[in-house]
């Protein structure tokens, strides 16, 4: 069977309409990531044992004439960041290396309880932290278009798996871009919903009020049938919003844009964007205009001057405070036997790679007495500020388009050594989620190397569904998101 270019919507109903059934979809997914495991390394573990059993009561299920619910036998792949119980969830660093937790994240209880099977685990920047998948503890993974180059971070390993075709559907986190960057850079959706929409219990912390759990797929239909799976209520997550989630599947039959104002903002002109980025975008409004969308342009000096800093005080602050709790006590990797001081010291400097150190240290000094007011407070007040400028931009508008990152996918490497540089590479994501809004990247083109280029719509609170509903109407005219060539690409 070629489950491939299928949709999880086509797989959901195949399952169920018996033309294939739950098991066959599992194995032709495992066959994929044997073949280019190798060249890609997307998965950190595949849940082999697991997924096997799901998939047999799928079936059972069907036979039965019960349902299994709307992901009928859809093969999923979670950022390893996302708990799973009894199985490995590394955040992508060896001090998690050997932990098991002992219970799954409510996203993971709500895809199995809907019909879905997980296949594995993915690749990640350490803890979430970076913008190409190359801070994981165990080694980068490959973007499928060109594997010289990187997937985007720090979902990369979700982005890879969902682009070279072993799944349709793959669940990652996003700080500050972490889910649209890598779907920019390997041509997917990539969804991060409003704050407060997707549980975040189970999901491993980086900064707490930034975190948010969303998806990546190549079809807009998926979007909306995973986010009314995922996005509900939870009694778990203190900032998980009650408000009623609308109805998102009606939103993934819309084919026009008419009477949607969205918003080109006026400081764009002035940041540093590739050329065949650019020219993307200039035709992606276009577009846009002719399905009927009225273009405004919206002026948003703050976000676009003091987004990228406000970021990296507030984020490696909140880190900073996670992370404590990896202390060789409790979780994992477990050094230094002379006294606790002695366990602490060792365990966190041989556990947590540069990157992650680099953060924790920037946390602690933002907070520390004496720095707290000239760094941290400051950075509160112009985080306020950020989300006052789009607050007010969104009383004439539906949506915001802006490139999702200002180049396509970089070389291996090529920023590694430049933490500022690989910090720009969020300049366009990270003030939605300081906002706390939606975002959506989708592919609006490929640069003339032939790399895949996303477009970035911004919603306001709650415009999760005018995003979804973007996304299908360009889907029309687009075409849904390919497969990279990844039997064709170069590499190990
Ligand atoms: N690249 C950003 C960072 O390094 C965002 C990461 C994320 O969204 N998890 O912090």
């Amino acid at each position: 069977m070629h489950a491939r270019d299928m949709s999880a919507c086509d797989i959901s109903h195949g399952v169920r309409t018996k033309r294939f059934s739950a098991e066959e979809v599992f194995d032709a997914s495992l066959d994929r990531i044997r073949a280019f495991e190798p060249k890609i390394h997307a998965l950190l573990s595949v849940t082999e044992e697991r997924g096997r059993c799901t998939a047999r009561a799928v079936d059972d299920a069907v036979q039965e004439g019960r349902d299994p619910g709307p992901l009928c036998g859809v093969p999923v792949v979670l950022k390893d960041n996302m708990t799973t119980r009894g199985a490995p969830t590394t955040c992508g660093s060896k001090i998690l290396g050997s932990w098991k937790p002992p219970y799954d994240a409510t996203v993971v209880r709500l895809l199995e309880e809907a019909g879905s099977v997980i296949v594995g685990k993915a690749n990640m920047d350490e803890f979430a932290m970076g913008s190409s998948t190359e801070f994981s503890a165990f080694g980068p993974t490959a973007n499928p278009w060109d594997t010289d180059r990187v997937p985007g971070g720090s979902s990369g390993g979700s982005a890879a798996s969902v682009s070279a075709g072993y799944v349709p559907l793959a669940l990652g986190s996003d700080t500050g871009g972490s889910i649209r960057q890598p779907a920019s850079f390997c041509g997917l959706y990539g969804l991060k919903p409003t704050y407060g929409h997707v549980s975040r219990y189970g999901l491993v912390a980086f900064a707490s009020s930034l975190d948010q759990i969303g998806v990546f797929t190549r079809y807009a239909s998926d979007l909306a049938l995973a986010l009314s799976v995922i996005g509900v209520e939870d009694a778990k997550d203190m900032t998980s919003s009650r408000r009623a989630r609308p109805e998102y599947m009606s939103q993934a039959q819309s084919d026009d844009m008419r009477g949607m104002r969205i918003g080109l903002v006026a400081e764009l002109a002035k940041a540093p964007v590739d050329a065949d980025v650019r020219s993307v975008f200039d035709a992606t409004a276009k577009k846009c205009e002719q399905l009927g969308a009225e273009i405004r342009e919206v002026s948003l000096p703050t976000v676009l001057e003091y987004g990228v800093p406000c970021y990296y005080i507030l984020a490696p602050a909140e880190a900073s405070s996670n992370l404590a709790r990896f202390d060789g006590v409790r979780y994992g990797m477990s050094l230094g036997e002379d006294s606790l001081l002695d366990r602490y010291v060792e365990t966190r400097g041989a556990g947590f790679g540069d990157e992650v150190k680099r953060r924790i240290l920037t946390g602690t000094y933002v907070l520390s007495s004496g720095y707290y007011d000239a760094y941290y407070l400051v950075a509160q007040k112009v985080r306020r500020r950020i989300t006052m400028e789009f607050a007010k931009a969104f009383e004439g508008l539906d949506a915001i388009l802006l490139p999702t990152a200002p180049t396509p996918a970089f070389k291996k490497g090529e920023f590694s050594d430049d933490p500022i540089r690989m910090y720009m590479a969020d300049i366009f994501t990270l003030p939605v989620n300081l906002a706390g809004l939606p975002g959506l990247s989708l592919n609006a083109g490929f640069s003339r190397e032939g790399l895949p280029i996303g477009m970035q719509f911004i919603g306001p609170k709650w415009g999760d569904a005018t995003l979804l509903r973007l996304a299908s109407t360009l889907e029309r005219t687009f075409g849904p998101c390919r497969c990279a060539p990844v039997e064709e690409v170069k590499g190990a």
